[in-house]
């Protein structure tokens, strides 16, 4: 008898979306470094983080216990206007590429904000709000960050001041105007509103910005304002819990034919979709229960897992934030004006760069001319033009199927396509116009990164 057909799209029904996150960090033996703070270099308590973030964030951040956590009913309604996302099939990729290997992708670009940014975006808002707070500030570097936090601020009536890299805000005045429609107040960082950025400035009156110096800029100003907090769209681990609700419905998805996929490829920048797809896994994995191959890929001019140190270092380029032991080109580094896809983030997430180090994930970095050129062939092919983010691991996938075809082997392979490429089209001219150049840091660039991490004893 003929096997059933698997769809091009797996979808779930409204009901099947998760109730409960999955707190990937339960399941570590070894967790992740504790935060330290600044001051005292001892692990952050609850306390040290509540001038920063919001409680109920604190909690989950805090977490190493509990596997699964409730998602509020109010959180899952807002779930229920673009959830469950599809698990598409790419049966045309496949035939173009005439391999043997089966490609799966999970496609997050399905709302307004274009992005998987909205699945922890509409979890922060709720909360802040819950905690009676008023107004919150951010960082955007892409804009996908600050587009999905402008929609949840907006649903929820909150205020949101955003600080945008300001080489993004000028090759993506589009998002600016989608952020400002939804009521959001964008300010081109490094700006002159606040010391840090003014310092910034002075000493590089040129620089495009970096997200280490918004982040900087958008906690100076949480910190002047009442019922105001600072909320952040990757990195840290209470991010990566709300991601997991894209893994989560994954392998439900997947469960549902019966497909046990032996490849997991996701971009990473913060490391948030990634640690995201990979949750249910990775939880899995680590309970000896699989042997999925797990791949970060990075972009070869911000290569923090690839090239990166395993250290204590800032979130931001300010030195506000607490430590974080993560794989770090250092909170000075500041990649190439001249890189489009995004993915720019000098550090990782705690819990991706402690998986890596112990060996549960393999990285890769690719250059940006590979990753628009598969981003073209993708589009083509399966028809939607992706983030130049989600082209990453497009590439990647693209290499593990063309490798089956030299094998013979029918390689399961699913990789995360975090978001549409509709606000990325100055970069797709460059592309298509060709004056998009690689650039990969030197060794000059890298140590000027890295002569900022401290030197303390928890780095020997
Ligand atoms: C922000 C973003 C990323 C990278 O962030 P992670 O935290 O590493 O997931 C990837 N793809 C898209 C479309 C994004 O907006």
């Amino acid at each position: 008898m003929k096997k059933n057909r698997i769809p091009n799209k797996i979808y779930l029904a409204e009901n099947e979306i998760p109730k409960t996150w999955l707190n990937i960090k339960a399941f570590m033996k070894e967790k992740p470094d504790p935060m330290l703070a600044p001051s005292t270099y001892k692990p952050c308590t609850y306390k040290d983080l509540e001038p920063v973030f919001c409680k109920e964030l604190i909690k989950q951040e805090l977490n190493g216990t509990d596997k699964e956590i409730e998602i509020p009913e109010g959180i899952i309604e807002f779930y229920k206007m673009y959830r469950p996302s599809p698990l598409i099939r790419a049966y045309s990729l496949e035939k173009a590429l005439k391999t043997p290997a089966e490609i799966y992708y999970k496609y997050e670009g399905n709302n307004t904000s274009g992005s998987h940014k909205l699945n922890s975006a509409v979890a922060q808002v709720y909360y802040a709000k819950e905690e009676g707070l008023t107004s919150l500030t951010t960082e955007t570097g892409a804009g996908q960050w600050g587009t999905a936090l402008s929609m949840a601020c907006a649903f929820y009536g909150m205020e949101l001041d955003i600080f945008m890299v300001k080489i993004s805000s000028e090759q993506k005045p589009y998002r600016k105007a989608v952020m400002e429609t939804y009521g959001a107040r964008v300010t081109p960082s490094p700006s002159d509103k606040t010391e840090i950025g003014r310092k910034i400035l002075k000493d590089n009156p040129t620089t495009g910005g970096s997200l280490g110096c918004a982040i900087s800029e958008a906690l100076e100003v949480s910190f002047s304002k009442d019922k105001c907090k600072y909320v952040l769209g990757s990195v840290l681990d209470y991010v990566i819990l709300h991601q997991s609700i894209i893994g989560q419905e994954c392998k439900a998805a997947l469960d549902k034919y019966g497909i046990a996929p032996d490849i997991i490829i996701g971009c990473a920048g913060g490391g948030s979709n990634l640690g995201g797809l990979i949750a249910p896994f990775m939880a899995d994995k680590l309970e000896g229960k699989n042997n999925i191959r797990f791949i970060a890929v990075e972009p070869a001019s911000c290569p923090s897992l690839t090239h990166g140190r395993y250290a204590y270092d800032f979130g931001d380029t300010g030195k506000m934030t607490p430590l974080m032991r993560m794989y770090t080109l250092g909170s000075n580094f500041i990649p190439s004006p001249n890189h489009a896809g995004g993915l720019r983030y000098h550090g990782m997430s705690p819990i991706i760069s402690k998986l890596y180090h112990d060996g549960y994930i393999d990285a890769v970095s690719v250059e940006q001319l590979k990753v628009f050129k598969t981003a073209e062939m993708f589009a083509k092919t399966e028809g939607i033009l992706p983030a130049p983010e989600s082209a990453h691991a497009i590439c990647i996938a693209v290499d593990e199927a063309i490798k089956c075809i030299e094998t013979g082997e029918k390689k399961k392979i699913l990789f995360g396509l975090t978001g549409n490429g509709y606000f990325d089209l100055s970069a797709y001219i460059d592309y298509n116009n060709k004056t998009m150049t690689d650039y990969v840091p030197t060794e000059a660039d890298l140590q000027n990164g890295f002569n900022s991490i401290l030197d303390i004893p928890h780095n020997k």
